[in-house]
């Protein structure tokens, strides 16, 4: 049982990432998580920076591993700041108007990664009209460790870190890059603060009560 969505209705869910495997890192653990719950899951990845083939590939399959559809935003290797923001907020919209969301995940303002926080603007821009629930992850806490935030609200993942782990780990080509043992330390130190066994830390940016 969630306190996110009615159980009759299961809820949907949209979510955005700069890159593949920011939403993984950030958000892999509850995105699974709704998605076991019976949660339509949508993972847009805005840009895919280079080898466009092998990373897209990876990114599908870590969305399966999540139980998520995913949805590559730009095909053409780019960074986000290729996309002029009007560009970027008109593409938000248009997958804001398809999947009307009851919930959607972005990246953090306090992102210390310029693009991440360009996803941030573009998201909360593109929900300027639409009532939904809007939470917001730090994708790579080690290399956010100076940020402001850590979150006020706590999403239990204690089912589904072994997915998360896994989800990342689908991203064969920058697993060198990426630190699976810090992101289970994290989930672990999240869950200490929360009174979870595992938890990942969200900022709230609007909640509907
Ligand atoms: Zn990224």
């Amino acid at each position: 049982m969630n306190r996110i969505f009615d159980e009759e209705k299961g809820g949907r869910v949209l979510a955005f990432g700069a890159h593949p495997d920011d939403l993984e890192v950030g958000a892999g653990g509850l995105l699974a998580r709704l998605a076991r719950e019976g949660a339509m899951v949508t993972m847009v990845v805005v840009s895919v920076p280079n080898q466009p083939d092998l990373r897209r590939a990876e990114a599908e399959a870590a969305a399966r591993l999540i139980g998520a559809r995913l949805v590559i935003l730009e095909d053409r290797p780019c960074r986000v700041e290729d996309l002029p923001m009007h560009e970027l907020v008109r593409r938000f919209d248009h997958m804001v108007g398809d999947c009307r969301p009851d919930l959607v995940i972005t990246h953090s303002a306090h992102d210390l990664h310029w693009d991440h926080g360009l996803v941030n603007r573009a998201t909360v821009s593109a929900l300027r009209r639409s009532p939904c629930d809007l939470l917001a992850f730090l994708s790579s806490p080690e290399m956010n460790a100076q940020s402001r935030s850590i979150g006020q609200c706590f999403a239990d993942i204690s089912t589904t870190i072994d997915t998360k782990i896994a989800a990342i780990s689908a991203h064969a080509s920058q697993v060198p890059k990426l630190d699976l043992e810090s992101s289970r330390d994290l989930a672990r130190a999240m869950g200490r603060i929360s009174g979870y066994a595992y938890a990942e830390a969200y900022e709230v940016l609007r909640v509907r009560i």
